[in-house]
């Protein structure tokens, strides 16, 4: 099997977002290379793994993929607590979807994690015609609270693989 040049098997990584903005999407797209335009509603949440090599290191994501919070507008702390990154997924054509990531990064940041990767991820890019929520807008805010800030696209692949890189790349770092 694959050698670990870090412990990072033990490491869990969490997408938050709202309910649509395409985390199903983006976790498939990343670790099956699979898009589905009417992608079914994840119901409770998902695990997923995942292997990326770096020059020095490999990190293993074990993904969860939550759902459900959306209606109580609140985390499940299982998901999140232990997680050495999270994900905050909102859309571009959604300016709702993106106050409510910024809700879902302060509740991040309130629980104390100074080692958490947090990355802001703006989705559905190849749906510019309908955006709501400017780059700019985006990227100062993920510039104020100290997250990494991408935009992608699930559909077309844009970006993704370049997240979740970045991600890893930090995981090596902070070790
Ligand atoms: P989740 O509820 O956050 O897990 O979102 P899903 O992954 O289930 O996606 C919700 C809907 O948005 C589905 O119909 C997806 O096909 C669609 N979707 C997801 N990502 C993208 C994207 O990058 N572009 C477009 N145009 N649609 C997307
Ligand atoms: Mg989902």
């Amino acid at each position: 099997g694959p050698s670990f040049a870090y412990g990072f098997n033990k490491r869990v990584h969490v997408l938050l977002g709202d309910m649509g903005t395409g985390k199903t999407s983006i976790v498939l797209r990343f670790v099956k290379d699979q898009y589905f335009d009417c992608q079914e509603s994840t119901i409770g949440a998902a695990f997923f793994s995942q292997i990326i090599s770096l020059n020095e290191a490999t990190v293993k994501f074990d993904i969860w993929d939550t759902a459900g919070q959306e209606r109580y507008h609140s985390l499940t702390p299982m998901y999140y607590r232990g997680a050495a990154a999270a994900i905050v997924v909102y859309d571009i054509s959604s300016m709702d979807s993106f106050i409510r990531a910024q809700k879902w990064v302060l509740e991040l940041q309130r629980q104390g994690n100074p080692y958490l990767i947090m990355a802001l991820v703006a989705n559905k890019v190849d749906l510019e015609a309908k955006r709501k929520v400017e780059t700019e807008g985006g990227l100062q805010y993920a510039q104020e609270h100290g997250l990494f800030f991408i935009e992608t696209s699930a559909k077309t692949a844009e970006n993704i693989n370049e997240l979740f890189y970045e991600i890893a790349k930090r995981l090596v770092r902070i070790r």
